[in-house]
C-alpha cells in the first residue's frame, strides 16, 4: 500500500479512553498520516478511511469487542467475545489494539515484528515479566498476547540475559549524571533535536558554560549533602566536542573535583561529528579520565550519504579521528550507524558494517532512522519509506555479523516513526557495555542532568515511579531563566528527603 503523508484515517471510538493505544497501534501502520477521532455515532463517508471500534458492555458478563475498518478500499471487521470478570481496563484495551492490529496487518499484508507493542522500553517490560514469572512466560507472552514475532522474542531474550548484571539492586543512593552540550557545527538532515540556527547559537557557548560550570556546582552540593552515590557519567548533545579543548578541560575538572568520583564507573563523552575531533581534544580527554569512554559517530561510511545528510566530514575524517583517538591511548570507543539513511542502500548499508569490523571499536550502537516532524528530511519522507523493506535485511545482516566478531547486544530502545518499525540496539564486547546506556533505558536509578534541555529522573528505589524535572530547552532559554533552573534543582532535595 502506498504510504502518503496527507492520507488520513477516522477513527470512531465507542471507549475513548483506549485512544491513545488505538492511535499508538495505527501509527505502526500508517507513521505520518493524519489520524483524527470522531464521534462514534458520526457518519463517515465509505469514501473515507475508517476504523469503527464498539466495546458493548453486555449484563451477561460479557464484553463483546467488534472493530471494522475500511483503508484505500480495503475492508475488514473482526469480534471477539471476552469474560468481564476475567479482565481489568487494561486487559480489554490490550484486546482491542489486538483486534485493530490484525486487521491492520490483513489490510497492509505486513506483520510488524513487534507486534502491538508501541512503548520505547520493551526489555524492560521483558525483564520485569521474567523477575516475576520466569524467562519462558515472558517469552509467550511477548509472542501470544503482544504479538510479537520469534525473532524479536529472542533478541530482547538475549539482551535482557547480557545485561541482568547491571540490573541487580541497585544501591537505592546511585545515581547518573548527565550533562547536556546542546550545540552542533552544523544541522543534520535527520535531527529533530537542534531546532534553532545552529551558526547563531554556538555564539552563545561561553556564557552557556558559565552558568553550566554554577548549576553542576549547586548540583554537586545537593549530591553531597544528599549522601548519593555517582555511577556514571555522560557528557552528551549536540556535540561535545565543538568545545575547544581549553573549555572542555574545565567542564570535566568542575564534574571530577566537585563530584565524589570514587564510585563512577564509566565516564562517555559524545565526540559525535569527526568533524570537532582535533588530537589536542583527545589528549584532554585522555588525561582528564584515563578511562574515558568516547563516542565517535560516523552514522554511515558512505560519503555521499554524508553528503545527503548534511554531516560536513567524510569516512576518512572517520577512520582518521578514530585512529587519533587510539593513539592517545583511548580504549574504549563506541560508533553510532543509523540504518536507512536517505541514499543508502543495502549493498552501501553491508560496506559501513564492514568497515565498521575492520576498525573494531569496543561497541557500537546500531539506530534505525526515525523520520521526525521537526527533521529536514520529514518533508522528503515518501522516498525514504521506499527503504522500509531494505531496512529489515539491513538489519539481519548487522545482527548476523556482530556475534563473529565478538559483540553482544545489550541495550535496546525503540522511537516513533522508525523506518520499519523496527529499534535502535548497543552492542559490545564483554566489559565494554556503556552502562549509563542501560541505566537510562530500564530506568534502575535516578538521572541527575545539567545543561539546556536535560531531564533529571529521579527514581523512587523499589517502585516503578519516575519524577520528572526539566530544564528550559534552548541555550538561549537556559541562559535568560537560569534562576528558574536553579530553584527546580532544589527540589531534588526534598524528592530525597524521603528515603533518608
Ligand atoms: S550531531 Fe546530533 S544533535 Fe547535532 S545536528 Fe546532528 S543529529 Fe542533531
Amino acid at each position: 500500500m502506498a504510504l502518503n503523508n496527507t492520507d488520513l484515517i477516522k477513527i470512531k471510538l465507542s471507549h475513548k479512553d483506549f485512544s491513545y493505544e488505538i492511535e499508538n497501534v495505527c501509527r505502526i501502520f500508517f507513521p505520518n498520516w493524519k489520524i483524527s477521532f470522531v464521534e462514534f455515532d458520526d457518519f463517515i463517508d465509505e469514501k473515507v478511511n475508517f476504523i469503527s471500534i464498539n466495546v458493548d458492555n453486555l449484563k451477561n458478563n460479557a464484553i463483546i469487542i467488534s472493530v471494522s475498518a475500511n483503508i484505500n478500499d480495503k475492508k475488514d471487521n473482526k469480534t471477539e467475545t471476552i469474560l468481564k470478570r476475567q479482565a481489568s481496563e487494561k486487559d480489554i484495551e490490550l484486546k482491542v489494539c489486538v483486534l485493530v492490529f490484525k486487521i491492520l496487518s490483513e489490510i497492509t499484508i505486513t506483520k510488524p515484528k513487534w507486534g502491538v507493542l508501541t512503548g520505547v522500553r520493551p526489555i524492560k517490560l521483558f525483564h520485569a515479566l521474567s523477575v516475576h514469572n520466569g524467562i519462558e512466560y515472558s517469552m509467550d507472552y511477548f509472542k501470544n498476547e503482544l504479538l510479537v514475532s520469534d525473532e524479536k522474542v529472542n533478541l530482547a531474550r538475549n539482551i535482557e540475559a547480557n545485561q541482568n548484571k547491571f540490573l541487580k539492586s541497585p544501591d537505592k543512593k546511585s545515581f547518573s549524571l548527565y550533562i547536556s552540550i546542546p550545540f552542533c557545527p552544523s544541522r543534520c538532515a535527520y535531527c529533530s533535536f537542534v531546532s534553532q540556527s545552529v551558526e547563531k547559537s554556538i555564539k552563545l557557548i561561553p556564557e552557556y558554560l558559565k552558568l553550566l560550570e554554577k548549576e553542576l556546582i549547586y548540583t554537586a552540593k545537593i549530591i553531597k549533602e544528599l549522601n548519593l552515590k555517582l555511577e556514571s557519567v555522560y557528557i552528551g548533545g549536540g556535540t561535545p566536542t565543538v568545545l575547544e579543548p581549553y573549555q572542555l578541560k574545565t567542564l570535566i575538572d568542575i564534574v571530577i573535583t566537585n563530584f565524589d568520583m570514587l564510585s563512577c564507573k564509566e565516564f562517555t563523552i559524545e565526540a559525535g561529528r569527526p568533524d570537532t575531533i582535533t588530537k589536542e581534544k583527545l589528549k584532554v580527554l585522555k588525561n582528564s579520565f584515563p578511562n574515558i569512554r568516547v563516542s565517535i559517530n560516523p552514522q554511515t561510511f558512505n560519503d555521499n550519504v554524508l553528503k545527503i545528510i548534511g554531516r560536513r566530514h567524510t569516512s576518512q575524517d572517520t577512520v582518521r579521528a578514530f585512529e587519533m583517538a587510539r593513539t592517545v591511548g583511548i580504549s574504549n570507543i563506541n560508533m553510532d550507524l543509523i540504518a536507512g539513511l536517505p541514499g543508502d542502500n543495502f549493498i552501501s548499508f553491508c560496506n559501513t558494517i564492514q568497515k565498521i569490523l575492520e576498525i573494531e571499536p569496543e561497541s557500537i550502537t546500531l539506530h534505525t532512522l526515525s523520520v521526525k516532524r521537526a527533521s529536514n528530511i520529514f518533508e522528503t519522507g515518501n522516498d525514504i519509506y521506499k527503504n522500509n523493506k531494505e531496512i529489515d535485511k539491513m538489519l539481519n545482516f548487522a545482527y548476523g555479523s556482530f556475534p563473529k566478531f565478538n559483540y553482544n547486544p545489550y541495550y535496546l530502545y525503540r522511537q516513533s516513526k522508525m523506518l520499519g518499525n523496527t529499534e535502535n540496539t548497543g552492542w559490545a564486547k564483554k566489559g565494554f557495555e556503556g552502562i549509563y546506556n542501560i541505566y537510562i533505558m530500564e530506568e534502575i536509578h535516578s538521572i541527575i542532568a545539567c545543561g539546556a534541555g536535560a531531564v533529571t529522573k529521579l527514581k523512587k528505589p523499589m517502585e516503578n515511579k519516575i519524577e520528572r524535572i526539566f530544564n528550559f530547552k534552548f541555550s538561549y532559554e537556559y541562559i535568560n531563566r537560569f534562576d528558574e533552573i536553579i530553584k527546580r534543582k532544589g527540589t531534588v532535595r526534598n524528592f530525597y528527603e524521603e528515603f533518608q
